[in-house]
């Protein structure tokens, strides 16, 4: 049994239908990407699952259909990394990783998340003190990751990672991804850079105006030509 099974999802923005009878699923302990252009339905696909849109069909975590009220699908281990970094800016780092652990009742765990956060990503930990708002791009970027972890999510779901870092910079965030589902976080990735994202990958799927046009393990589907011609500039 997938761990995230999706079925037959429909969701509607008014009138106008923006996914089509979506069938998905991610194995626990993968990584699973969306690729696809602007507006083919990734993040609504991501915003189905975390409940933050309605939508008609099935969704199920663990052999369970999930909740329909957002803050009751974090509390089940889904946790959404939206796009655009969006740190709070005033709070120090720190206090950043803090309030990502607002699910966590026994607060006897906190130092031991932080530091597990602190050893995927050295670099906040020098900077803990530091306001969020003065980092850089991509340590934004590892920073609402590492935010994301401070709840022990089985499912991290992240919305364009990539999105207008330098290169060098990307490379050490897929590198980071790499190592937290080496820790036993499953991943779901949603990204325009389809390259570098299927190269990583357990699985994909190419969505395509609201459907699911084609799937396949990530390698199969880099190699093929449909996918490079559309997404991988047509190699
Ligand atoms: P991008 O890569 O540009 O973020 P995407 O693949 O994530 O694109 P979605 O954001 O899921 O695409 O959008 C899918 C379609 O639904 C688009 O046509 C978009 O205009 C439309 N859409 C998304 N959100 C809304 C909304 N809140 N109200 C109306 N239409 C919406």
């Amino acid at each position: 049994m997938a761990l995230l099974e999706i079925h037959d999802v429909t969701v509607a923005y008014g009138m106008v239908e923006a996914l089509h009878a979506i069938t998905m699923q991610i194995q626990e302990g993968t990584i699973t990407s969306i690729i696809g252009s602007n507006g083919a339905g990734k993040t609504t696909i991501i915003n189905a699952i975390s409940a933050m849109v309605p939508y008609k069909g099935s969704i199920q975590f663990d052999g369970k259909q999930l909740p329909l009220k957002s803050n009751q699908v974090v509390r089940k281990g889904i946790v959404q990394v939206p796009e655009g970094r969006k740190v709070f800016a005033g709070l120090t780092v720190e206090e950043n990783l803090l309030v990502g652990a607002y699910t966590i009742t026994d607060r006897k765990q906190l130092p031991q998340l932080l530091a597990r956060q602190y050893a995927l990503f050295p670099r906040l930990k020098e900077r803990k003190d530091q306001d969020a708002g003065t980092l850089s791009g991509g340590e934004q970027q590892m920073l609402v990751i590492c935010r994301a972890l401070m709840g022990g999510p089985r499912l991290l779901m992240l919305d364009e990672p990539s999105l207008g870092l330098a290169p060098i910079i990307v490379r050490e965030v897929f590198e980071t991804i790499k190592q937290i589902k080496e820790s036993g976080t499953t991943i779901l990735l949603v990204e325009q850079n389809a390259n570098k994202s299927l190269c990583m990958s357990d699985y994909g799927y190419v969505i395509e105006n609201g459907r699911v046009i084609l799937e396949g393990k990530g390698l199969a589907l880099l190699s093929d030509s449909k996918v490079a011609e559309a997404y991988l500039g047509g190699k």
